[in-house]
């Protein structure tokens, strides 16, 4: 996808990418076919499949296949049986529950791009609409809707309350926006998509780097740079500028400072 600098270098085994764990590369595809790597995966199911790469980056592939039926049986399901039953299918617990799985499990939801294809998962148990209601229970009432407490986080009972919107506004200003190949992001979600640390990239961001090296360099090769005053160089080349030792610029960067704060002459009172 050119999105990695070094795909062919990238090593994913043990990597998670939704249910499915990578266990080594898959060299009897990789040399018949093409020069894009193949992996080897252990689904939570219980199956093994083969997914390029790129797939798993991107986050394609999610699973062997499981998760897709699993969430359409779930629909049909709740639409045929129990929910409509009940006439639960035009209440808003329902609404909320359908909208969920649609946005992170269907590829032509308008909002897929910014849930299931940043890697946000619905637990399996909610993939049934029953056990998503007994979990959250009914809605308080009109002013709240479906929110994740951490929005980096699956939906999960765990995750999941039914928020005010003002509630959710708070969180939401939380989440950095980034703008990356033309569309705008939430932070973390994204690296996490793109298999790189979230804190990595968060670290990355407040020394200044530009977003797209910040998402798409690869860590062993991680030189943090500071910008400041519209130069931006490494720490040790600060450290040289400024006759701060090293160490004590990286330390003032893990606190959380500005980048003038890291490189004047300033001690914590
Ligand atoms: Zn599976």
């Amino acid at each position: 996808m050119g999105i990695y600098i070094n795909d062919k270098k990238l090593d994913l085994t043990g990597r998670t990418f939704g249910r499915l764990t990578v266990i080594e590369v898959d060299t009897s595809i990789t040399k018949l076919k093409s020069r894009q790597r193949r992996w080897l995966c252990n689904c939570e199911c219980g199956e093994t499949t083969t997914v390029a790469g790129s797939a798993l980056k991107n986050n394609q592939t999610r699973s062997c296949g499981c998760l897709r039926k699993e969430a359409s049986a779930a629909m049909g399901r709740a639409s045929r049986t129990w929910s409509l039953k009940h006439g639960e299918s035009k209440s808003p617990e329902y609404r909320s529950w359908n909208a969920m799985v649609n946005r992170c499990l269907r590829k032509g939801n308008p909002a897929y791009k910014f849930y299931g294809a940043l890697g946000v998962l619905v637990c399996s148990r909610w993939l049934t609409f029953e056990k998503f209601l007994t979990d959250m229970g009914r809605r308080p009432n009109l002013a709240y809707s479906l929110d994740r407490i951490n929005p980096r986080g699956d939906y999960t009972k765990e995750n999941c309350r039914w928020a005010t919107r003002e509630q959710q506004a708070n969180n939401k200003r939380n989440t950095i926006l980034v703008s990356y190949k033309g569309e705008t992001y939430p932070l973390r979600p994204l690296a996490r998509s793109l298999g790189i640390a979230p804190d990595m990239v968060d670290d990355r961001i407040n020394a200044g780097w530009p977003v797209e090296e910040a998402l798409t360099r690869p860590a062993k090769v991680w030189k943090l740079y500071i910008t400041y005053k519209g130069e931006a160089k490494s720490i040790i080349e600060w450290s040289k500028v400024t006759g701060i030792h090293n160490n004590t610029i990286r330390e003032r960067l893990k606190r959380g400072l500005s980048p003038e704060e890291c490189l004047n002459n300033w001690k914590p009172s």
